[in-house]
């Protein structure tokens, strides 16, 4: 059944690291980033000191340095999008402290430009035109999840108008959906408005609800990239309701799009599910304790349990340890049965190549050797 085998595995976890270039009316600056290598070295230099201690190298799976198209970051995904089409469970995240580049990586700067979508635009595209190439010898339906992660409560990003029709769905994946998802919509532009309640959702990992870890949330079945850009805006709608600065409260959630594929073989009529978490990750600068309070404090406070609960179950099953925490947030449990196993992993790490950032860089790139 595997037609896409992926190549060049060595384990299951990869690391790539992507610095972002000094943006347009920025002053012409001092990059901490000394040198790239080919095979994954990092040189980065910290302006503040002099000498070999001013130095540092990591080494990952991949460094792309500023000049590096959203293609070409792509180029190196794919292989792992396609293997979800064969019944693996991917995650892809984006790590890195505010403004280094996440939203960048995954969305890209704006929705409008086609040379500028990010993974996850590129991903559904290939998805669909990999299950068209297929078409003859399996059968796929594919359905979108997306939530956010805010404060340790689990929220659905994709909540449309109660008012809408169900979907007619048909097929093997309608009894997948329905038993699993009450909350069914009609995908149709025209037809979507915004609520503005949104509740918190549970999580459960159970397997009788057939890889829908949060099942409560929104499944939404689509066919073409249209589908997906419609839906990407109105989760970018709701991640920014209830927030005073828009920028401010999408950096300190998580947001996770999920994408769920059933394949039925037509010939012998087997299936195969699997599944392509999609996580832009909240900003992973660290907080001064001092100057934080109330919100702000409790905000940071659930950011780096996570991120730090995140790096604990990866760093673990790099190990192959007997014991991967799980358990310890609420982003690693609904990532629980697509981190280990079978699944497969790659961490974009984002850097910031300013020179205020160098303590963030340095933090960020431990944080990447860590899990690497
Ligand atoms: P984050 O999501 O990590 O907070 P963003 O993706 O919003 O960061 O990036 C911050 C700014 O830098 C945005 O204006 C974005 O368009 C720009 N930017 C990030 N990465 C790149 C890149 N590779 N090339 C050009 N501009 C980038
Ligand atoms: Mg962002």
């Amino acid at each position: 059944f595997l037609y896409n085998q992926v190549q060049d595995l060595k384990g299951t976890i990869r690391v790539y690291c992507r610095v972002r270039p000094f943006l347009s009316g920025q002053p012409d600056m001092q990059s901490t980033v000394d040198y790239i290598g080919e095979n994954g070295d990092i040189m980065i230099v910290n302006p503040r000191k002099q000498g070999k201690d001013a130095r540092k190298i990591f080494t990952f799976n991949k460094v792309f340095g500023t000049k590096v198209t959203q293609q070409q970051i792509y180029v190196d995904t794919q292989p792992l999008v396609r293997s979800v089409l064969d019944g693996f469970n991917v995650c892809i995240f984006a790590y890195g402290q505010t403004g280094s580049g996440k939203t960048y990586t995954m969305s890209g700067p704006d929705l409008t430009t086609e040379e500028t979508w990010g993974v996850n635009y590129r991903a559904l595209r290939d998805l669909f035109s990999t299950t068209k190439e297929r078409q003859d010898m399996i059968e796929y339906e594919v359905g979108v999840q997306m939530i956010e992660i805010y404060n340790e409560q689990v929220r659905d990003l994709l909540v449309i108008d109660g008012a809408n029709r169900r979907y007619p769905l048909h097929g093997f994946m309608m009894n997948y959906i329905v038993t699993c998802s009450p909350k069914l919509h009609h995908l149709h532009s025209q037809q979507i408005c915004l609520t503005l309640t949104f509740h918190t959702l549970d999580i459960r990992n159970n397997s009788q609800l057939n890889g829908l870890n949060v099942p409560d949330a929104s499944l939404i079945p689509v066919t073409c990239t249209q589908d997906v850009l419609d839906l990407m805006r109105i989760g970018q709608k709701n991640r920014a309701v209830g927030a005073t600065a828009l920028n401010e409260r999408s950096s300190r959630s998580h947001s996770i799009l999920t994408v769920h594929v059933r394949g039925k073989e037509l010939v012998s009529g087997s299936t195969l599910k699997g599944c392509l978490h999609l996580v832009d990750l909240a900003g992973s600068e660290r907080v001064d304790k001092s100057e934080a309070v109330g919100e702000r404090l409790k905000e940071a406070q659930h950011i780096n349990k996570s991120l730090s609960a995140l790096g604990d179950v990866i760093s673990a099953l790099a190990q192959k340890s007997s014991h991967i925490p799980y358990r310890n947030s609420k982003l690693t449990q609904v990532l629980q049965d697509s981190l280990g196993g079978q699944a497969k992993t790659l961490m974009f790490v984002h850097i910031n190549p300013e020179a205020d950032a160098f303590g963030e860089t340095v933090s960020t790139l431990k944080f990447a050797e860590r899990v690497a």
